[in-house]
């Protein structure tokens, strides 16, 4: 048995989508779980698309998630280079290789000419039936082709294709995918204008190479992967081909078509994982850990689209997915991209995180606001309102009123809660807290005790207790339970805040 080997290969093109992170994840899953080993690649063949930063981003995105590599670039091993634009003479070699044995060929058509045919020929095609009509090694003499190369004519290398086969790729989430040769074309393999190989080229010749055991990647790559064969049968590598799994698509919110940037922007959920700046406009995009996601949430809510455990457990660490990951339980058709559930795990997975490490955090935005609060008090605040929480980032909104009186009432709440006879409810309850000890206000059930005892003695409805008396220390009907609000402001605060709002409404 071979000792399993994955690789993640992304084309530094831009920054990571989530569903690359998924894809990442997934192979991540995959060699642990097989204690084997996780290669990053970059694919960085079609110079023209390069986008500076993105290998950065790649890296950085994967590691704030969990998700690490065992081997490749800037992790090392034995299998390097692993950035393909410094393995040239390895893919110089075999080109070589495929035009000796005939299995691909020179071709000296010009964009022009490749034009006009297309113009001419409705569906062109390069392929086994028109590839005679043109200018390659397969119609010119022998003598031609080497004038042509020594006086420093641009050419490609193609695949020859031979037509009228059947070709089987064997996928572990698809089952047997099998298409017919006609269909493909004699795909570009290499190009002489900048030395460098195609994605299918380097793509297979470094599978081979580094002892790819799996390829698991999007589906977008399945219609590549007969091509794939192909080659592997060209190189006379069948034994050492990897397997293949192709992962179906994440699809929009509403269910139909590829998810995508946009889907992001129209709907406010980040695509990325993190912010990115394009380099050319200076736009910004945003990213899930910027918008305040914990990375285990991110890749629990990624690990499920896509995959079930086959139970219903629904939180899982990474060790526990690593333990239950398997390819046969990948879908094979598309994800529905379900914000809300990711938004629900991150709201999960804040619960989990202790009052200690939340009145950390909360800390800093306390300051940020201009106010001061010892990390006991936060964290006595972060057990009342973390429930409330999807967010960390949501918490001044749901305990700013722990900090600052408020300035004004909700006029609607007061309306409704403040009727004819609260002032005087207000002044005799402002009145009978007079009387509490400060140790009474701190503790909750004390203090809730006795003005539930109190409203009965004087027959008022707890209601018309309550809610106003809630308006004066939050000035507006929300927050935690109103005890939870008055053990943390104290007897003089709270009092205040009573006087004040009898004194304005
Ligand atoms: N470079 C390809 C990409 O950007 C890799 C596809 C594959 O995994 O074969 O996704």
């Amino acid at each position: 048995m071979r000792r399993t080997r994955v690789r993640f290969a992304p084309s530094p093109t831009g920054p990571l989508h989530i569903g690359g992170v998924r894809t990442a994840l997934y192979n991540y899953l995959f060699a642990m779980q097989q204690g084997g080993d996780m290669i990053l690649r970059i694919e960085d063949t079609d110079s023209t698309r390069f986008v500076p930063g993105a290998e950065a981003y790649i890296k950085e995105a994967l590691e704030w998630l969990g998700i690490r590599f065992t081997e490749g670039v800037g992790y090392g091993g034995n299998y390097g280079p692993y950035r393909q634009s410094e393995r040239r003479d390895i893919y110089k070699t075999h080109v070589k290789q495929l035009l000796e044995s005939g299995h691909a060929y020179i071709a000296f058509d010009t964009p022009e000419q490749l034009d006009e045919k297309r113009k001419a020929v409705a569906n062109f095609q390069y392929d086994a039936t028109t590839r005679m009509e043109m200018t390659n090694s397969l119609t010119l003499s022998k003598e031609e082709v080497d004038a042509r190369i020594a006086h420093g004519d641009v050419y490609v290398v193609r695949a020859k294709i031979e037509p009228g086969e059947n070709i089987t790729v064997h996928d572990l989430i698809r089952g047997d995918v099998t298409i017919n040769s006609s269909i493909l074309d004699d795909k570009v393999l290499y190009k002489s204008a900048d030395e460098l190989p195609t994605y299918h080229l380097a793509n297979i010749v470094d599978d081979h190479l580094m002892e790819v055991t799996h390829v698991i990647r999007g589906e977008e790559w399945l219609p590549s992967a007969p091509l794939h064969v192909l080659l592997y049968r060209f190189f006379g590598w069948e034994d050492t081909m990897p397997q293949f799994a192709h992962l179906s698509l994440l699809l929009k919110p509403e269910g139909s078509g590829k998810l995508s940037k946009r889907d992001g922007d129209r709907l406010g959920f980040p695509v990325f994982p993190l912010n990115w700046t394009d380099p050319q406009t200076g736009a910004i995009s945003s990213g899930y850990r910027e918008a305040g996601y914990y990375p285990e949430a991110v890749v629990n809510f990624l690990a499920l689209l896509g995959w079930n455990p086959g139970d219903d457990q629904e939180l899982m660490s990474m060790d526990e997915l690593i333990a239950k990951f398997s390819l046969q339980r990948c879908a094979k058709s598309g994800a529905r991209f379900d914000y809300e559930k990711g938004k629900w795990f991150n709201h999960t997975y804040l619960q989990q995180h202790n009052n200690k490490d939340l009145a950390k955090e909360f800390a800093k935005t306390v300051q940020a606001q201009g106010y001061e609060a010892s990390l006991d008090t936060l964290e006595t605040i972060a057990g009342f309102i973390k429930g409330r929480l999807t967010f960390a980032s949501d918490f001044w909104e749901n305990a700013y009123f722990y900090f600052q009186a408020p300035k004004t009432y909700n006029e609607k709440d007061r309306q409704k809660r403040w009727k004819e006879n609260t002032p005087e409810i207000m002044r005799n309850l402002h009145a009978f807290l007079s009387t509490l000890s400060d140790n009474d206000f701190n503790d909750m059930v004390t203090s809730e005790t006795k003005v539930k005892d109190w409203c009965n003695i004087n027959n008022y409805k707890m209601g018309d207790v309550m809610n106003p008396f809630r308006l004066t220390l939050v000035g507006e009907m929300k927050g935690p339970h109103i005890f939870e609000i008055t053990s943390v402001l104290g007897k003089t605060e709270t009092l205040n805040r009573l006087q004040k709002a009898i004194d304005t409404l």
